[in-house]
């Protein structure tokens, strides 16, 4: 499948990006490894006017220790960063996530930010031009339905990002950039919970960096998939377990991630966390395994990751 027109340029600073998508009345669409947007343009699912390669902008690339914290430009990319002494050492959740994901190639050329910022996904939705125009058009394609769930009145497509849960239950915070300044907000506040505009962020924002504290933790990730390798969560678990309590984030079921909080590791809270992630879960028809046992895993997955943190954590 061919690419679409569409003008190509290279920001070499966050500003140069900022200026172009104005320039270009936000018909823009920034790149970084690209292994989510070119198949999305490909299917012509977006047609922007340009795209802006944020690649190069050297500020987005770096790993730094600083205050306790571990600094992550977005461009790092998932190999980078599951390489890092400090994630290996303290973070075996996002170790095991990062590691999950795809395939060596793809963490290779993917980048964390990239990953974060992957738009949701839907049986329906990520096809070819000629099979979304037969069928018809639903409402995260502009239309004016669902094509899975008859009279709803949202979307319902997947987030499907390995990373973002885990950095959820590590407490990371997301710092971004736009025309009217800088923010720093906590990772789950990048999710809207909308299928059809996933994020929080603002037209044109950029993702500059993730704040991760640099504590000693417990925890492992699990993910749910037909294959096995390059294959999205069909549900992902991420465990983190620090001074006693523990988060749980979850994922691959519905529009955005979500995490829990154990204010205490027992086994009443485990099961109370479980049944609360099984209640919360309301996937539909729009993935390759039925909503019932996807729904069944949630609960199944969060029990065998805190048993198999119990046991060391390795997968
Ligand atoms: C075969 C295949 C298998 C895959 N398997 C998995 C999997 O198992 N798990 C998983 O999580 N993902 C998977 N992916 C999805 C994707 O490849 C990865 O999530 C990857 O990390 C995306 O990063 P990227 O740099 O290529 O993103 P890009 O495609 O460059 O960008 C993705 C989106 O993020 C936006 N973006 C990128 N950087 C920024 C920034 N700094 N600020 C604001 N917006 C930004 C882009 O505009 C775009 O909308 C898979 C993809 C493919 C093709």
């Amino acid at each position: 499948m061919i690419l679409p027109k569409f003008e190509y340029k290279k920001a070499r600073t966050i500003e140069e990006a900022l200026e172009i998508y104005s320039q270009y009345n936000g018909e823009a669409f920034y790149l970084a490894g690209g292994t989510d947007l070119v198949p999305l343009l490909k299917h012509r699912l977006f047609n922007p006017k340009v795209v802006i390669d944020i690649k190069g902008i050297e500020e987005l690339k770096t790993i730094t220790k600083k205050g306790g914290n571990l600094l992550v430009g977005p461009n790092a990319t998932l190999y980078e960063l599951k390489g890092t002494p400090e994630i290996q050492e303290k973070l075996p959740c996002l170790f095991q996530s990062l590691d999950a994901t795809s395939c060596e190639t793809l963490q290779m050329r993917g980048t964390i930010g990239g990953n974060i910022m992957q738009n949701t996904r839907c049986l329906q939705y990520n096809k070819s031009l000629e099979w979304r125009t037969a069928r018809g058009f639903c409402y995260k394609m502009g239309g004016k339905t669902c094509n899975v769930v008859l009279n709803a009145k949202a979307c319902y497509s997947n987030y499907c990002g390995d990373n973002a849960p885990s950095l959820m239950t590590v407490d990371a915070k997301a710092r971004i950039v736009g025309p009217t300044g800088e923010k720093t907000i906590k990772v789950e506040k990048l999710f809207s919970g909308d299928g059809k505009e996933p994020f929080t962020v603002k037209p044109g924002e950029i993702l500059k960096g993730i704040i991760i504290p640099l504590k000693e933790t417990k925890g492992a990730y699990e993910k749910l998939t037909v294959r096995g390798s390059i294959d999205y969560p069909l549900v992902g678990v991420a465990v983190t377990i620090k001074d006693g309590s523990a988060k749980v984030g979850v994922t691959g079921i519905g529009p955005c991630p979500r995490v829990y909080e154990l204010k205490e590791v027992n086994e009443k809270e485990i099961n109370n966390i479980a049944d609360k992630a099984y209640e919360d879960a309301k996937p539909v028809l729009n993935a390759v395994l039925t909503p019932a046992y996807r729904k069944k895993m949630v609960g199944v997955l969060i029990k065998r990751v805190f048993k198999r943190i119990e046991k060391g954590g390795s997968r």
